[in-house]
């Protein structure tokens, strides 16, 4: 996905400021772009710790002052001493200081210098994103902010404290502004997820902007597709799941977190277990949304049947791709604070999977996140989910005009994917079988991109699994420790004619 905070930042840059916008996921900054330019801004996640110190050496060699700004920092300024810059907290009043002062002079301050922000800007002020600095055809899924915070206070999230409880929004005139430009680039991702931390954070707000998106989707002749994040009670919202319906979202991000009910109450996430799990889960696929659920391992409350009941809810829910994570105490977090006063804090540096001092034994909590992740992705189980949701979700989806999505890249990405999938996953992998049961299905239904969905996004889990067994991936998504390598294109055959363990 672009990154969105940068290209906030970016639009709000001074008019006078040139900008040259570089995405290290995309491209690397070369020594001519540290050259041209006199600062060099750079941000990033905690998961990004290594790659924002490296950026900041890189710039440094080069003579250049550096300014950080963003979650990370945001949540611990303390890991980043070497930064001249730091700008903490989101755009506003602390922006404008530090705006100010580099407006003044761009030359090294003498000891590093911190800009808060005390005064968010409303999202209602917020500049239409840069797209134009990114080549949005770079992006597998384009990105969207309505909404910024979240009511609740789960125990293990920094999102309260770094953006609040009370939900700031965008107009949806503002929305839409920016969806037109996204359509600007003949090559805009097909799908955008709207990366606001809760969905329905404000439920009457969501309830009136989506008219609105349904209206801009019928006026284009429906070119996108949207996704989300929400808590599971969306379940409850009948209308603005009618609504989202129309407006053409196909998939939900649920950090479900766990099927246990003790364990949601413990971390403050009660709110999950509003209505039974399962029954909420069918209601959002009766209004042909997908979930995917975020998983959390090595809980406080994790028991010898944990792992049972894990997969127990993989089976019942039918829910195809699930992030299983193990546990990892953010900065700014009522969890943070608890293993600290506990002493059960572990340094980012010590290479392993996560900074939590477990109550069970690291290396049993990594082993069940090994045999879980292997469970839910052994081929057969994962093509039998998603030949389910053919029914059971994709079936519910209104059917669109295909006037919007006949783009150039579209028709060019489904040549390219169909025949990638085709030859890896049709012919040469040895799910083969799997995949062809659970295609047959959709294709039967006419659901054309749903066969090539699975296909993809199947590819990829088995892959993963694959690589999380050798060791080579990271068993936390928000660790710093980095395992995950990129592999040559030569070695994909080995992959996919794996045995299956
Ligand atoms: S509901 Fe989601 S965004 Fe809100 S506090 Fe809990 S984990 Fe964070």
């Amino acid at each position: 996905m672009p990154p969105q905070g940068r290209l906030l930042i970016a639009a709000y840059l001074p008019e006078s400021w040139l900008v040259r916008f570089i995405d290290e996921n995309i491209t690397e900054a070369t020594a001519a772009d540290f050259n041209w330019a006199d600062l060099v801004f750079v941000s990033g996640m905690h998961i990004q710790a290594p790659q924002i110190h490296d950026i900041a050496k890189r710039a440094k060699r080069a003579g250049k002052v550096i300014v950080l700004g963003g979650a990370s920092v945001s949540g611990a300024p303390e890991l980043y001493p070497e930064f001249d810059y730091l700008h903490i907290g989101e755009i506003g009043d602390g922006t404008d200081r530090l705006i100010d002062c580099l407006d003044e002079s761009v030359a090294p301050p003498l000891a590093q210098m911190r800009f808060e922000t005390k005064e968010r800007l409303p999202l209602y002020d917020f500049p239409l994103p840069a797209y134009n600095l990114v080549h949005l055809e770079h992006y597998l899924i384009g990105s969207l902010q309505f909404s910024s915070g979240c009511p609740y206070r789960c125990e293990f999230c920094d999102i309260p404290a770094l953006y609040g409880r009370q939900p700031r929004l965008k107009t949806p005139e503002q929305i839409t502004d920016e969806l037109n430009e996204m359509l600007k680039q003949p090559g805009h991702p097909s799908v955008v997820y709207f990366v606001d931390d809760n969905f329905i954070g404000n439920r009457k707000a969501t309830r009136e902007m989506l008219p609105h998106l349904i209206d801009w989707q019928r006026r284009h002749g429906y070119p996108l597709q949207f996704a989300c994040e929400a808590t599971l009670n969306l379940a409850k919202q009948s209308e603005i799941l009618s609504l989202m319906r129309q407006a053409q979202f196909l998939t939900v991000f649920v950090g479900i977190e766990t099927p246990e009910v003790d364990a949601l109450k413990a971390m403050r996430k009660e709110h999950n277990a509003a209505r039974p799990m399962m029954e909420a889960i069918k209601t959002l696929n009766s209004y042909g949304l997908e979930v995917t659920s975020g998983i959390i391992l090595g809980l406080d409350t994790d028991t010898a049947d944990t792992e049972s009941r894990l997969k127990e809810f993989i089976d019942l829910s039918e829910i195809p791709i699930l992030t299983i994570n193990l546990l990892q105490a953010l900065p700014r977090t009522p969890l943070w604070d608890r293993l600290k006063r506990a002493g059960r804090l572990i340094a980012d540096d010590t290479g392993l999977e996560s900074n939590v001092r477990f109550l069970r034994s690291h290396d049993e909590v990594v082993a069940m996140w090994r045999r879980c992740v292997t469970y839910a992705y052994d081929p057969e189980r994962l093509f039998a989910r998603f030949a389910y949701q053919v029914d059971a979700t994709y079936a519910h989806r209104i059917d669109v005009p295909v006037r919007g999505k006949l783009t150039i890249r579209n028709l060019r990405e489904a040549v390219v994917l169909g025949f990638n999938i085709v030859l890896w996953v049709g012919l040469l992998s040895n799910y083969r079988v799997s995949f062809w049961r659970a295609a047959r299905r959709a294709l039967k239904r006419g659901q054309v991109d749903a066969a090539l969905g699975m296909g993809l996004v199947a590819y990829h889990l088995i892959q993963f699994s694959r690589e999380a067994l050798r060791g080579d991936q990271n068993a936390s998504f928000y660790s710093t420790r980095s395992h995950a390598r990129t592999r040559p294109i030569a070695s994909r055959l080995e992959d996919v004619a794996e045995p299956i363990k």
